[in-house]
């Protein structure tokens, strides 16, 4: 299967919003193993969709279309699809009856322009739109599959995953299920990670495995088809075990799993509790943690200690030290660590310093961080970070290393 997808909607073209539609419908194709050559953005002009569409029609045997499905008059999608491909538009009796419902319920007045929402592909099989009032299309035509869905996200989401999905794994033949896990890792580039597993993904068929990279980690979706899911998590247990092998140690979580929900998970699995002491960072550690539920069981509280004095008065560290070593040094970060620990009674301390840039401080250059770990066990571990990013991404970063290195201890 060779897919297109064109997405309509003149406020794309202006830059107003951007064309997550496209990326999502990419994701989700890609997951079930489809080719996708194409993404094509055009307005609400009938003769420029009409020619889009004749481009695809000659390199794409798959066509999804996302947008002007509404019932204005600049929604011109499904009628010049109708008019290219020589169908007509019929009225669909049971999403009329959906959109009555819907202004009954929430009581609005339908007027007749809403009507053209019920307006159907004739012989196409109607996709229903359990979040709004556009249906979506399906439709085979000469060997091209057409599927037309609502430009709203959280319309065409569940339709697509719900709806569009099946039907197009009923066209390639493919019965069963498709099970996906995602492996996320931290402290790794993508193009190192990429490398390390690079024989894996050169072999890759069933389950493929998808590199991605986010701000907060980077990911490896495995996606398995099997007959049934224990038969797709059977085949995708032996590669995660081998990628496991080759770059187990910087994988954090699964699936949904955060740095933040993963830390709180270990520590309150584990019984352990926490504080820390933040210069750069002014919190954010504190506040990854503190969004985690049930985590008072483990938060003991913390200090922001961004000024020198602050770090001497509040904490009782050494000014000796601190004019010796400087502020963003080891030492400082293991002292802050030892002294938040003590000062809350906490099992673990964490302490944070560093230069979040862009001016060099205390003759330091920008983005250079240490981390201070002390630990149940009255050792303390320190960890320097050299990175390169604007200020606030130096200091999200240095919080989610903080939450990284707290979560290797605990595993
Ligand atoms: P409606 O019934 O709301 O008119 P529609 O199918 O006609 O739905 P559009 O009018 O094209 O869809 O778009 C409605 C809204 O959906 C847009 O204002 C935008 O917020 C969002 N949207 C449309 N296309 C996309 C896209 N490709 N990516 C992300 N959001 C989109």
């Amino acid at each position: 299967m060779k897919a297109e997808i064109i997405a309509v909607g003149s406020e794309l073209l202006l830059g107003q919003i951007t064309n997550t539609n496209g990326a999502f419908i990419s994701q989700k194709l890609a997951e079930i193993g489809v080719d996708i050559y194409y993404h094509t953005v055009v307005g609400d002009n009938p003769r420029r969709l009409d020619e889009a569409i004749a481009i695809a029609q000659r390199r794409a045997d798959t066509i999804i279309f996302t947008g002007g499905l509404g019932p204005t008059k600049d929604d011109l999608t499904k009628e010049t699809i109708a008019s290219r491909l020589g169908v007509s538009l019929v009225s669909n009796e049971e999403a009329l009856v959906e959109i009555k419902a819907y202004f009954q319920r929430t009581g609005r007045l339908m007027t007749d322009n809403n009507k053209k929402q019920a307006l159907v592909l004739e012989g196409s099989c109607v996709l229903p739109n359990r979040h709004g009032m556009a249906p979506g299309m399906a439709l085979e035509k000469d060997g091209i599959r057409y599927i037309l869905l609502p430009g709203p996200p959280h319309e065409m989401k569940p339709m697509f995953e719900q709806e569009a999905i099946p039907f197009l794994l009923g066209m390639l033949g493919t019965s069963g299920v498709i099970a996906s896990r995602v492996l996320k890792f931290y402290g790794i580039g993508e193009a190192e990670l990429e490398d390390r597993v690079q024989s894996i993904l050169d072999k890759q068929l069933n389950p493929t495995v998808a590199p991605l990279a986010s701000p907060d980690a980077v990911t490896l979706r495995l996606t398995a088809k099997a007959e049934s899911l224990a038969a797709a998590e059977q085949l995708m247990a032996p590669v995660e075990n081998e990628i496991r092998e080759m770059v187990g140690e910087f994988l954090y979580g699964i699936d949904e799993d955060t740095l933040s929900s993963k830390a709180a998970e270990l520590l309150l699995n584990r019984g352990l509790s926490v504080a820390a002491a933040e210069s750069l960072t002014a919190g954010l550690f504190l506040a990854e943690l503190a969004g985690e539920a049930g985590i008072s069981a483990a938060l003991k509280g913390g200090v922001i200690v961004y000024d020198k004095e602050a770090k001497i008065e509040q904490l009782d560290i050494s000014r000796t030290m601190l004019d010796q070593y400087g502020i963003v040094s080891k030492e400082c970060a293991a002292a802050l660590a030892m002294q938040v620990k003590t000062k809350f009674n906490s099992d673990i301390g964490i302490g944070l310093t560093g230069v979040a840039g862009p001016e060099p401080h205390d003759n330091k250059p920008a983005g250079i961080i240490w981390i201070g770990i002390a630990l149940y066990d009255g050792t303390v571990e320190t960890y320097k970070l050299s990175l390169s990013g604007s200020r606030n991404s130096n200091r999200r970063r240095a919080a989610h290393y903080a939450l990284y290195y707290l979560i290797k201890h605990l595993q």
